[in-house]
């Protein structure tokens, strides 16, 4: 927590010298409550002398204190009772002022913090969300994620930033209010102090579960939003198969937990403001009695207005010892969050670079497999012991059933994730030792599924490349079939194609993917069923981009079709993570095996 407030010491410097001065007015302006209570009650008949300054006869505290009433007594005799009391409640009024305005201060200087703090957090989740390797978001749901970027952040928010605050002011006014009660009378202070002990271990017990009990109920949160997550992204389906009722008890039952989990956690902080008040009063009842009694019997240290002053200070160290006790409730809570929230950014990132690693500006030779085993978990191995060539400038399909491992092969490549053994090479160099950034710049793909961004044409096209310029985005539209309908939009290039592209048909997303890997212009081409999932028509239209696409550039081709790569250079047929067969088109029919029998039942 510390190295997120880092960042804003300066800040917290003027929180403790705001804070100090604030504590020292409060205590300065309460003060003149003595006088004027025995002005009121006309106690004190005792003459004053002044008592210079600079002389050694007594003690600070009592010059002060007489100096201050010869002040009071003398201004009385010259103006009268009222107009001291006039006098003196005024000077406690602007006192006060200065109090307020400086608690004020001390209070909005902590403001940048906490949303400053809160910032940095989600940044750095964001950040170590895009840095992650893929592999990570399969184990970790979606909505899971989101949950600790909202309700986790929030609750930091809410709990510790604002207890900040707390942790500041008021050890500063405990500790100054308390040296003011032993200022005033050290008996009675040390009195007080024997109830201290006793409070602090009944907020403790109470305090205990909470932390526990906040983690549970963060949880039940994550689960809530992983539901609407799911429910947004299927509600097609839900809609199709009429089961809104479904869902929704389904979103009940989690809610309900949740209710009811926080229920408790709510109870038992409620708990903590009553109890705390409930005590600090029966303490400061103690101490009235204790204290009463000694003025009763005349045997006590001090006179009925000091007595008074002194409960005075009591009630003010009440408050900050209350905050004190809510912030140890509140802390907790937000340390459970924190603890959720450090699960991403603590997570290990399994796809690093080495130090120093090597980097390349173009393409020359060869991509090379040799010996490739991969699995996801140790339980299945995925590829086995794959052995493939693909020389710059051919044309490569993988083809075969689905869970063959097709996608998983093409996935190493870019380092999406590892291979478990062997080596893969792009022109003698393992893929690991080149920087990411080199060997992802030699790729660009195309997916089943165009994945697009909730902006306009124009960016998306121009996603991977920095400034691009509307030549050649319009370009690079025009080679993948796109730039007629876009000009067909109202707003052209400009308009915005909605969450994932959703105001697009599927083949007008597929043209302005290709667009966009036209544009990055990489030398390496991935197309993982880019076909798959259009209507013949746009498939033609897709296809031709992609023809053009792929004439000047080494492929590398998943595809359902086979239709579509009669012309490869070479066909690669995956069976259960191996490679089973391989050549072209021609020669594999004339194989009879593995391939003949997807082409015989595609042409059924
Ligand atoms: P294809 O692309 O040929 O359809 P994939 O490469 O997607 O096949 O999948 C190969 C195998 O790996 C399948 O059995 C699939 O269940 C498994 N698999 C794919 N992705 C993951 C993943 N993220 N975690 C665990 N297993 C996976």
């Amino acid at each position: 927590m510390l190295k997120y407030v880092k960042p804003y010491k300066r800040f917290l410097g003027w929180s403790v010298i705001l804070n100090i001065l604030s504590a020292v007015f409060n205590i300065f302006s309460f003060a003149l409550i003595v006088p004027i209570l025995q002005i009121l009650f006309k106690i004190n008949d005792t003459v004053y002398g002044f008592i210079p300054w600079y002389s050694a006869v007594a003690r600070f505290k009592d010059k002060l204190i007489n100096n201050a009433y010869w002040y009071v007594t003398d201004f009385m005799s010259v103006h009268g009772g009222s107009m001291t009391l006039l006098i003196i409640c005024a000077v406690m009024v602007f006192m006060t002022l200065l109090k307020t305005a400086c608690y004020f201060g001390s209070s909005a200087v902590m403001i940048p913090i906490r949303t400053g703090v809160v910032k940095d957090i989600r940044m750095q989740i964001y950040n170590k969300i895009i840095a992650l390797p893929i592999g990570f978001f399969s184990q970790e749901r979606k909505g899971d994620i989101i949950a600790r970027m909202t309700g986790d952040v929030q609750e930091i928010e809410t709990s510790i930033t604002s207890s900040i605050d707390v942790l500041i002011k008021d050890p500063i006014l405990i500790i100054f209010y308390f040296g003011c009660l032993l200022a005033i009378s050290w008996q009675l202070t040390l009195f007080t102090i024997l109830f201290v002990p006793v409070m602090g271990w009944l907020m403790g017990v109470i305090g205990k579960q909470l932390k526990r009990k906040s983690l549970e109920a963060q949880t039940l949160w994550s689960d809530t939003m992983a539901q609407v997550e799911e429910t947004l992204g299927g509600l097609r389906i839900i809609k199709a198969f009429i089961a809104e009722k479904k869902m929704s008890s389904r979103f009940n039952d989690i809610t309900e937990a949740m209710r009811k989990k926080n229920n408790k956690v709510a109870t038992r902080q409620a708990m903590a403001h009553p109890v705390s008040e409930f005590l600090g009063t029966m303490m400061i009842m103690i101490v009235l009695w204790f204290g009463g009694s000694l003025i009763l019997s005349s045997r006590s240290p001090i006179d009925a207005p000091t007595f008074i002053y002194f409960m005075v200070m009591m009630y003010s160290i009440i408050n900050p010892l209350k905050e004190f006790s809510k912030a140890s409730y509140n802390i907790p809570k937000g340390l459970a969050s924190m603890e959720r929230i450090n699960v991403i950014l603590e997570a290990e990132n399994n796809i690093k670079e080495i130090d120093a690693p090597k980097t390349i500006e173009d393409f020359k030779d060869r991509i090379k497999f040799e010996n490739v085993c991969f699995s996801y978990n140790d339980s299945k191995q995925v590829l086995k012991n794959v052995n493939l060539e693909i020389e710059k400038g051919k044309t490569i399909a993988i083809v075969g059933a689905s869970g063959a491992g097709k996608s998983t092969l093409v996935d190493l490549i870019p380092r999406f994730y590892d291979a478990t053994s062997g080596s893969i090479t792009i022109d003698g160099i393992p893929v690991p030792e080149l920087s990411l950034k080199s060997l992802r710049s030699l790729m660009g793909n195309v997916n089943q599924d165009a994945i697009l961004f909730n902006d306009t044409i124009f960016n998306n096209i121009a996603f991977g490349v920095a400034n691009a310029t509307k030549e050649q985005v319009i370009e690079a539209a025009k080679i993948a079939n796109a730039h007629e309908f876009i000009m067909e939009k109202e707003e052209g290039y400009d308009t915005n194609i909605g969450d994932r592209g959703c105001k697009l048909s599927g083949g007008q997303r597929q043209r302005i993917s290709i667009a966009r890997a036209i544009l990055k212009n990489p030398p390496i081409l991935i197309l993982d069923e880019a076909t798959a999932s259009l209507d013949t028509e746009s498939e033609r239209i897709v296809q031709e981009a992609l023809d053009r696409l792929m004439s000047t550039r080494t492929t590398i081709a998943i595809a359902h079709r086979l239709s579509t790569i009669k012309n490869a250079d070479e066909i690669i047929v995956m069976n259960d993570g191996n490679i089973v067969e391989r050549g072209k088109h021609e020669e594999l029919l004339a194989l009879n095996g593995y391939y003949r029998k997807l082409n015989d039942m595609q042409a059924l």
